[in-house]
């Protein structure tokens, strides 16, 4: 069980992803993003989680080197994640996508690249791009995003490298436990986006009354139940209050019971998008 905001998770290629993070999907590029990012640094976040897609690639990277110096920090201190859009999959087209992130990111490696979405009849050929670049050393660790098992059957058919990561989208509604059950056997780390379920859980009543119990908000109820689970968790805040507020989550523990009731919140509902069903 992680005791700090720093602890790490070791993945299935022996690098260390820190189990909590922040996430800056709809951050806007410039300020917005600068400033998310260096609060969560100085609050003693780790983890960054962007993607091409958001477009703020720029920013991040810009805030990652103003908070080493700030704060002191080696690059290996720090763990960044970024994701090629579907647009860009395919072998050719992934490999200039990831040469892309990188020089926006402006930094000399990422930690971990994703395939956002399974594109139907392309994501073996993005996953043999990633396979290069990590085997290249330009990436620590490489995985997926809003792949069902379907999928990963699939692409572990032929894939030479087994994914470290599957960013899914997961909460109390909405708990995977099939697909992190299949991910705990294939030594494939679980990741949930919209821990907070886009902050429609957060008046959940039997969240909120857990988290009376223990003085904490609902949303610091979810983010520990994810840790307590075995999931890496990634919410999203551009709000210093909130970065600060929801990573006060390594001085309580959910007791079994509570654990359970909040497993029992799930109705396999999504906020998001279907990954057997999207079109985009
Ligand atoms: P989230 O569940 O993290 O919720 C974010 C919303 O909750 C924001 O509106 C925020 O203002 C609000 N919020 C955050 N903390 C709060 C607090 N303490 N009190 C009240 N409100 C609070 O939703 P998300 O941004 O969709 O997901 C988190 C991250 O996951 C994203 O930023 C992104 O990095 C990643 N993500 C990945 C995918 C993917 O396809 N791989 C998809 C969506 C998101």
């Amino acid at each position: 069980m992680p005791k700090n905001l720093q602890d790490t998770v070791k993945l299935n290629n022996g690098v260390h992803m820190p189990w909590f993070g922040l996430g800056v999907y709809k951050a806007q590029e410039g300020d917005e993003v600068v400033s998310a990012v260096k609060a969560a640094i100085r609050a003693g976040y780790r983890s960054i989680d962007t993607a091409a897609a958001y477009n703020n690639e720029e920013g991040v990277g810009q805030a990652v080197r103003e908070a080493m110096e700030e704060n002191g920090l080696r690059r290996d201190q720090l763990f960044i994640t970024s994701k090629v859009w579907n647009s860009n999959q395919g072998y050719e087209t992934t490999l200039q996508a990831f040469e892309t992130s990188l020089n926006k990111l402006n930094l000399e490696y990422i930690d971990l690249f994703l395939v956002h979405w399974p594109v139907k009849g392309k994501y073996k050929e993005t996953w043999r791009a990633l396979e290069k670049v990590y085997k290249e050393g330009k990436v620590r660790a490489i995985g997926v995003s809003n792949f069902q098992i379907h999928h990963l059957e699939d692409l572990l058919s032929e894939a030479e490298v087994v994914p470290a990561v599957n960013q899914v989208e997961l909460h109390p509604q909405l708990t995977q436990k099939e697909l992190l059950t299949y991910c705990q056997g294939k030594g494939i780390q679980l990741e949930a986006w919209s821990p907070l379920g886009q902050g429609h859980l957060l008046k959940n009543d039997t969240l909120v009354s857990i988290g009376k119990k223990y003085g904490k908000t609902a949303a610091q109820v979810i983010l520990r139940w994810d840790l307590q689970v075995g999931v890496i968790t990634i919410p999203k805040s551009v709000n210093e209050g909130r970065i600060i507020e929801n990573a006060d989550i390594f001085d309580f523990e959910l007791s079994a019971e509570d654990i359970a009731a909040i497993d029992g919140l799930n109705q396999n509902k999504r906020f998001g998008s279907d990954p057997d069903n999207f079109n985009f």
